[in-house]
């Protein structure tokens, strides 16, 4: 029998890497690329946690009712995709709230996960994980990488009980369950990003695989995150952007579809037998 991971969807559009302000001059394509993620899921029967922006939620109730009745679950990801490392504790704990209120008046569940945008809980923004515990039951923020980008390189990197003052260190009496971003170890060299995203976009499929057939064949899991853009190959040209942004965005889909393939998922919520 096949290992159980966790699949997520970072659900934003496509501009919001962008300052909040700038938002309103970009016509939407987060509904479309939704539904693409959606049919594959069905077509997997895969249940996914969606990591939702509050802004979209509050654009698009329909769409996250329509998630929720598929059996998905529906957590957190800030309601203006904050990035926490240049946001105030206080600013922070003022948009979780109202992401949590706007996600929970759609779906009437309690919101139970988060995911920082941008990754970035790192030894900058570690504050930031008591003001979490305030409020979920779970985060999926830590990746244990070093890149220019984010990573907290010497976290663990299979789920664990983060200590809320220096999540990089395991606290069995922490209220906070932490699933860190898949990797792979490299003896000397360190962890390689495979958890999806531009991971999935930029490294070949077989090294991808092998990876987190490793991680399974130890008897741990993973958890693997897409977001609707990366799967969209028209995606508007944002000057702002990067070239990470657009590597290989018409190869993505088929690469996502091997994943759901060869491996079994099911949402954190239940992975963690929570309600
Ligand atoms: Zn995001």
């Amino acid at each position: 029998m096949k290992i159980k991971n966790m699949m997520s969807v970072d659900l934003e559009d496509f501009f919001c890497d962008l300052p909040f302000e700038q938002w309103s001059n970009f016509e939407s394509r987060v509904k479309k690329n939704t539904k693409k993620i959606l049919e594959l899921f069905e077509k997997y029967e895969i249940k996914a946690t969606f990591f939702t922006l509050g802004y979209i939620a509050d654009k698009f109730p329909d769409l996250i009712k329509k998630i929720d009745d598929s059996g998905h679950e529906i957590a957190s990801h800030s309601y203006a995709h904050l990035d926490i490392r240049k946001t105030s504790k206080e600013e922070f704990e003022k948009d979780l709230k109202k992401s949590i209120n706007t996600l929970q008046n759609i779906v009437g569940k309690k919101i139970l996960g988060f995911r920082a945008p941008y990754f970035s809980i790192d030894k900058k923004s570690f504050w930031a994980m008591e003001v979490l515990s305030k409020y979920f039951k779970y985060d999926s923020s830590i990746f244990p990488v070093k890149t220019p980008l984010y990573g907290v390189s010497n976290a663990p990197r299979n789920i664990y009980k983060p200590n809320l003052e220096n999540p990089s260190i395991e606290d069995p009496k922490s209220n906070l369950t932490e699933i860190p971003m898949a990797t792979h170890r490299i003896p000397i060299i360190g962890n390689i990003p495979i958890a999806g995203g531009f991971h999935l976009r930029f490294f070949p499929y077989f090294y991808i695989k092998y990876g987190l057939n490793k991680i399974n064949k130890k008897g741990n899991s993973f958890i693997f995150y897409i977001h609707p853009k990366d799967l969209d190959p028209d995606m508007p040209k944002i000057n702002e952007y990067a070239w990470h942004y657009y590597y290989n965005l018409n190869g993505a889909t088929k690469k996502f579809r091997k994943i759901l393939e060869d491996f079994e998922f099911s949402t954190v919520r239940d992975f963690l037998k929570l309600n």
